[in-house]
């Protein structure tokens, strides 16, 4: 479907929404169990629901996003305000990608050089916040989402950065109804053409001061929260994809006989499906343990969970594109579902953090904790 066609009314995408609803799980639904067999369910689910479709599989977890938060700083207005309701997390702009993770500035960026406040900035006030600018056209959602928690560059009344050069930060729920909203087109791209991206503009647009989700100082905790659980879910749901690519190839190797047999009764052929059916383990098992630290540790890393992520994606590319050689030329047409999935895992490879930079993060982590006695005694 066309882009624009995947947000038109009556489009299959509503539908699935509507489905979804029903089945009730929001975090409520979680918060009723121990928190192990909480973390077995939700990667289970997020895992079928990869399995399914990735674009979707994201689009149903980036809806509740603004509601996630909003729970978790306790905010009962908040709450009411995005129940119901298809969020989207707001946190690259146009000039602002991989720079959103540049949290320690004397060991990332050029000396004596202010950050990047990027293009969406907000002026706090005593009782209102004032934003405007735009996101970055790949907002997961931006083309269709009500509500949006937005992590923006602020400025308190002393100007965006502090004295490092660090931005000041604010995260906001910001209705996506209010004057001064527009959007642009939804993105055209290769993969996950059934989550619909796009910019939305900010022009003056006006929020009650508490609708902060974190102000000020708690800015970067905040954001390192978020960051944290995004990474989680989208292991669950490459292994999905991972695991419908495999279930494709080992189908097709049932039905095409190449050299006089089947091409499952190759032996070559049987190690490449061993092989892509040890790393869709590893992709959940790494997937389950990053929900594992996201949901059971007193304090989360960023870094740690987004490493998951990076594991998980680099793990499905390899598997689906296994899986592609394995149909031959067929797997290069459309008339298989394969082709699809490749697409899909490719963009997993830029999307919630470029995977060469979240792996250079991890590296500086590495980095700082040697820094504090890490592995020297
Ligand atoms: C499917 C999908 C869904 C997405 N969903 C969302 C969403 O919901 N919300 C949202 O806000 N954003 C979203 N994004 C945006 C995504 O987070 C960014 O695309 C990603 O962080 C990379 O930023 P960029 O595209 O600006 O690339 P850039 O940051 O411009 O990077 C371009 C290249 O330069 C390299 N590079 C960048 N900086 C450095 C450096 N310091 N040193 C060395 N090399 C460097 C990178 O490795 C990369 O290869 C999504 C993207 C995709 C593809």
């Amino acid at each position: 479907m066309s882009p624009a066609d995947v947000c038109a009314p009556g489009s299959p995408f509503w539908a699935v929404f509507q489905e979804a609803a029903k089945l009730g799980l929001d975090p409520d639904f979680f918060s009723q169990f121990e928190p192990d067999v909480a973390i077995r369910l939700e990667s289970l689910i997020g895992e079928e629901m990869g399995w399914g479709d990735g674009g979707l599989g994201i689009s149903l977890a980036a809806a509740d996003f603004p509601l996630q938060m909003a729970m978790a700083v306790g905010n009962q207005e908040l709450v009411e305000l995005c129940t119901g309701k298809i969020g989207c997390w707001m946190i690259t702009h146009p000039d602002k990608g991989s720079d959103i993770m540049v949290y320690d500035m004397k060991r990332e960026w050029p000396k004596d050089q202010t950050g990047n406040k990027g293009n969406l900035c907000a002026k706090v006030g005593n009782d209102d916040i004032v934003i405007n600018g735009q996101c970055s056209a790949w907002v997961s959602n931006g083309a269709v989402a009500q509500v949006a928690l937005a992590y923006i560059a602020a400025d308190y009344g002393n100007g965006y950065f502090d004295a490092d050069g660090r931005p000041h930060g604010l995260a906001v729920i910001i209705p996506l109804d209010l004057p001064g909203v527009s959007r642009g087109k939804p993105l055209d791209k290769i993969g996950q053409r059934s989550l619909p991206q796009g910019e939305v503009y900010f022009d003056n647009v006006k929020v009650p001061r508490r609708f902060a989700a974190a102000l000020q100082d708690e800015y970067y905790g905040n954001q390192s929260s978020a960051w944290s659980y995004a990474g989680t879910h989208m292991s669950q749901v490459f292994t999905g994809v991972a695991r419908s690519a495999f279930e494709l190839a080992l189908q097709y190797c049932h039905e095409r006989k190449q050299g006089g047999q089947l091409l499952i009764d190759h032996q070559l052929t049987r190690y490449r499906l061993g092989d892509m059916m040890r790393r869709v383990e590893l992709a959940r098992g790494v997937a389950r343990r990053s929900l594992a630290y996201a949901r059971l540790s007193p304090h989360t890393h960023p870094y740690a969970t987004a490493s998951a992520k990076v594991t998980v994606t680099e793990e499905c590319m390899k598997v689906v594109s296994e899986a592609l050689q394995l149909f031959g030329g067929a797997g290069t047409s459309r008339e298989y579902p394969i082709e699809k999935l490749f697409r899909d895992a490719r963009s997993a490879l830029i999307e919630d953090g470029e995977n060469y930079i979240i792996t250079t993060r991890v590296g500086l982590l590495c980095q700082q904790l040697y820094a504090e006695g890490w592995s020297q005694n």
